[in-house]
């Protein structure tokens, strides 16, 4: 019997009762501006700032309208100009060097080790080039943070982390997002918190934060950020720096704070869906997987392999075979972007480069989501159907079972 998955790749958990109350008294109340405050409230934004900066132990933290206007609203905040060049992963999403575009900059890409985190050596090389890394965690593959934070450090090169698919992470007991001087998360539906759209930053900088804060369109009301500095910090930014209105909104901020409560327990469901996919992958000829480091409390949301060897022909072939059984994968390989998946060659606004790293890498890449919605059960029949065919792969059989 050939055995077929049905479940969805894209189909999300419900957002949490006391969630969907909260958005219905944030409703009621008809005061869904940030600002719109009852007296002496700080709202749903200013209370999810709150627990969220004590979440990962920082001093300040503002939410906004997305990820992508997080990370924009920090390198500028940082004093990104137009025309710099800004460091970044080859290996990341759309969404990262599209930031560095926005504030008029050009990512300069650095290349890819085989774990799928930036590759320090060529990120070395190339410090020289500019002041700021935006450094993405893409898939929740976190590199020698020591390290890195170490090479930028003695080069004067501020580090911006894009914590996208690390919200929950911690590295060597530093919660991730917090090596550096801000950390940008996102909470669009496919992130680890849900409010269809969403973003936060963190930062211990005063300065940064009130920035950050009037850029996010805080028109002269910064006295109502709960998590923001005294009005001192604001003396330079309130004059400095543009509205460029990217709000968070009462509704998402009900919806999200709830969900922040269950973080931490969300996190580990992802980890054990991972795990269980993993180990049927463990020993697979032609597939390898990517070890994690021991101190790397990583979230396992979704699970990445490389197909060895990496040909086009093989790899379409498999993925073809995967998805006729009901398991969908992304493969980095593909000449055109597809859905949510884009290669940096597809990037023509970005600094050419060579990038050999990230060429090898992704011309066999495989990269699968685990939603909550799958049970450990899902993830075995899931991990059962990728080694088998990954086995007809090295047998070199080519057969698509749908159509037997
Ligand atoms: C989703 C994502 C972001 C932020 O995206 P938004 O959709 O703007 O919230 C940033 N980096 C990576 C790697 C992402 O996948």
């Amino acid at each position: 019997m050939i055995e077929m998955f049905d479940g969805s790749f894209t189909q999300q958990t419900p957002i949490p009762d006391a969630a969907q109350q909260a958005a219905l008294a944030v409703m009621q109340s008809g005061r869904l501006h940030r600002y719109n405050l009852a007296p002496g409230d700080f709202g749903e934004v200013g209370a999810l700032e709150r627990e969220f900066a004590a979440y990962v132990g920082a001093r300040y933290c503002l939410a906004v309208a997305s990820g992508g206007q997080g990370m924009q609203i920090a390198l500028r905040a940082v004093g990104v100009a137009p025309g710099e060049m800004v460091l970044t992963n080859a290996f990341t999403l759309a969404p990262v060097p599209g930031a560095i575009a926005a504030v008029g900059a050009r990512p300069l890409l650095v290349d890819t080790a085989d774990d799928l985190t930036i590759d320090l050596d060529d990120l070395q090389a190339k410090l020289g080039h500019a002041r700021v890394l935006l450094l993405s965690h893409m898939r929740g593959h976190v590199c020698d943070m020591d390290r890195l934070m170490g090479l930028c450090n003695a080069a004067d090169v501020t580090v911006i982390e894009d914590c996208a698919h690390t919200m929950g992470a911690v590295w060597r007991g530093v919660p991730s997002g917090r090596h550096g001087i801000v950390g940008c998360y996102s909470t669009q539906t496919y992130k680890h918190m849900n409010s269809g759209e969403g973003g936060i930053i963190v930062t211990d900088d005063a300065d940064v934060i009130a920035r950050a804060t009037v850029l996010s369109g805080s028109y002269m009301l910064h006295q109502r950020h709960p998590a923001g500095p005294g009005p001192e910090a604001f003396e330079d930014a309130m004059w400095d720096m543009p509205n460029m209105s990217a709000r968070m909104d009462h509704l998402r901020g009900a919806i999200l704070r709830p969900q922040l409560a269950q973080l931490d327990e969300r996190c580990a469901a992802w980890t054990a869906r991972y795990r269980v996919v993993e180990s049927h992958l463990q020993g697979a000829q032609c597939a390898r997987l990517i070890p994690r480091a021991p101190h790397e409390r990583f979230v396992g949301s979704s699970i990445q392999f490389v197909m060895d060897p990496a040909d086009p022909d093989l790899v379409t072939d498999f993925v073809g075979r995967c998805g006729a059984r009901g398991v969908e994968l992304k493969w980095f390989g593909a000449d055109r972007p597809v859905a949510f998946t884009s290669r940096y060659d597809h990037w023509h606004f970005a600094a050419p480069s060579v990038l050999p790293g990230t060429d090898r890498l992704l011309s066999g890449l495989l990269d699968m989501r685990l939603p909550l919605t799958f049970s450990l059960d899902d993830c075995a029949l899931i991990g059962r159907i990728l080694r088998e065919e990954l086995e007809r792969t090295t047998a070199g059989q080519k057969v698509t079972p749908a159509a037997e």
